[in-house]
């Protein structure tokens, strides 16, 4: 058992936290019942207690192409990441690329993520052996990648990775079409053929305006009535980015229950627009939080990606994604994961330093977390109840080890 003791929470009070096994057990002021000997007890009194943070879009492998390739828009980016990904993605870099990104999100806060790539039982893997919750989903394009030869062999690969973790309460397996412009439509039917009622599906869309033109022109179209029209948008379909997404996409987003992913600071690097996730929500829409891919951030900080969502609506409502609201989503795992600080819900927490220099004074702790907090004042990541991360270090992973292997795989790259 875990006992956090007297935390301030979100809200503003002192609570105690007892975490038994994997889920929490008791929410209170103060807990007073007998506990096992070996229960481990965190005097949280100069610390906020929060739920963990859910990145629901991410590539956690690009690690390796950080700062690669800046200061480009989307396609021309695409263009070299694409030839880079055909070089140097294997079984190996995935692992390690990914590894690097579990070790970045949990030190931010992050207790799961969502990822789209290659290799993706690496990326499940890598998650598990650092301790994060994860939805993987193997990237599906109609060309060759460097993991398939084919859209048929990665939808193939799906259904085995899907065999593979349908047992595991920390993994789950999403389908994971790249895009409306990267698949031919009879793949994307295939694909909606193949799958079943209870299926994820997790795909790009709207991200700029060449984007929504190309598909204009294709379909005819907008890019969420081409879905809906193939018959893969429902509730369990998790749209990236939706930067440009028309009033009407957005009410048939909202009426088919799907969810769209907000990623601000991506959507800035690639000078592909702002999305306006206040008028989403004001029309019902789930919206989620992602850092994207870390050759497009370039970093996996969900604290900023949360205070740059909240910052960037007030161009369009200064009121409306207020730091509640902001931390809200940023704490939203989409319907995957029973996780929250509350009785019988899955134990992920996070535990920030309240003696750091900007936590004070501390009058709001949805504020502090909105607009004055970073990946610094982390202290402590707890995961399915085990601790992962405790006094800013990691309690189970060799770090060096993750270093010196990414270290070894980007030699090559710095040999072009
Ligand atoms: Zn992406």
């Amino acid at each position: 058992m875990i006992l956090i003791k007297n935390a301030l929470n979100l809200d503003g009070f002192r609570t105690s936290i007892l975490i038994e096994e994997n889920r929490i057990l008791k929410v209170q002021s103060d807990i007073k019942v007998d506990l096992p000997p070996d229960t481990i007890i965190i005097d949280a009194s100069d610390k906020l207690a929060v739920s963990g943070f859910f990145n629901a879009h991410t590539h956690a492998a690009m690690t390796l192409f950080r700062g690669y390739q800046d200061d480009l828009s989307l396609q021309d980016w695409l263009d070299k990441i694409f030839k880079l990904e055909a070089k140097y993605v294997d079984k190996h870099m995935v692992y390690w690329c990914s590894k690097l990104a579990c070790l970045e999100m949990v030190s931010c806060g992050t207790t799961g993520f969502m990822d789209m790539y290659f290799f993706e039982d690496e990326v499940a893997q890598s998650a598990l052996d650092v301790g994060l919750r994860v939805v993987i989903g193997e990237g599906l394009l109609s060309f060759e990648t460097p993991f398939c030869a084919s859209f048929k062999e990665g939808l193939k690969k799906t259904l085995q990775l899907k065999e593979k973790y349908k047992n595991n309460p920390k993994v789950k397996v999403s389908f994971a079409p790249h895009s409306l412009y990267t698949l031919e439509k009879n793949d994307l039917e295939e694909l909606a053929s193949t799958i079943d009622s209870n299926d994820y599906i997790q795909i790009h869309l709207s991200e700029n305006m060449n984007e929504v033109n190309t598909i204009l022109s294709k379909y005819g179209q907008n890019g969420a009535f081409v879905l809906d029209e193939i018959g893969l948008l429902n509730k369990n379909t998790y749209l990236a980015h939706c930067t440009h997404l028309t009033e009407a996409e957005i009410d048939l987003i909202s009426k088919k229950n799907a969810h769209v992913i907000h990623n601000p600071q991506s959507n800035l690097k690639l000078s592909s627009g702002i999305a306006n996730v206040c008028k989403m929500i004001q029309k019902g829409v789930s919206v989620l939080l992602g850092t994207d891919g870390c050759a497009s951030n370039n970093n996996l900080d969900i604290l900023e990606e949360l205070r740059t969502a909240a910052l960037l609506q007030k161009l369009f409502n200064p009121s409306y994604m207020n730091a509640k609201l902001a931390v809200r989503i940023a704490q939203d795992f989409g319907g995957f994961f029973d996780v929250g600080l509350s009785e019988g819900k899955l134990a992920d927490v996070v535990l920030f330093d309240l003696n750091a220099i900007e936590a004070l004074p501390m009058y709001n702790p949805a504020s502090y977390l909105s607009y004055a907090a970073n990946s610094k004042s982390v202290d402590t990541v707890i995961i399915d109840g085990k601790i992962i991360y405790k006094n800013k270090e990691f309690t189970n992973v060799d770090v060096g080890e993750v270093k010196f292997n990414v270290a070894q795989i980007a030699k090559k790259i710095g040999s072009l």
